[in-house]
């Protein structure tokens, strides 16, 4: 998995370097409708994903089109493909010949082009469960 938007796994303190905290902790202080804080400093931890203006991290982003431009199949599950540089991942697998398989319940620039069209993400892992015989 390359998670080009970065992922709310960790948390960390943007004073503080080497200060990481798990999903688990910071989840448990907003359970208790409190903010996660750095445990050294006191200050807010932001999770390490980008946020709106942030740069995307370029090494995962050079990953995922390489591994787009050589995948034979590529699901693209509940996306509207209006986003960019996300959206153009499987336009990098559909320019390389790949095949593409799209999940959502609306409609997405894409849909034309999609080997297969199936509207309900949950009927569709559903149905995977039952082939693989996934518990
Ligand atoms: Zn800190």
């Amino acid at each position: 998995m390359i998670e080009i938007h970065g992922s709310p796994s960790i948390h960390y303190c943007l004073r503080c370097s080497g200060v990481r905290v798990s999903f688990e902790e910071a989840a448990a202080a907003v359970r208790e409708e409190k903010m996660p804080l750095c445990p050294k400093c006191g200050k807010v931890l932001k999770p390490a994903i980008t946020f709106f203006g942030e740069s995307l991290p370029i090494d995962a982003l050079k990953n995922a089109v390489t591994e787009s431009q050589k995948a034979d199949l590529m699901l693209v599950l509940g996306t509207s493909l209006t986003v960019y540089p996300a959206a153009s991942m499987p336009e990098y697998t559909l320019r390389s010949g790949g095949k593409i398989v799209i999940v959502n319940n609306m409609s997405t620039p894409l849909d034309g082009r999609a080997a297969l069209h199936f509207d309900d993400l949950g009927e569709v892992f559903e149905e995977l469960k039952r082939q693989f015989q996934i518990t």
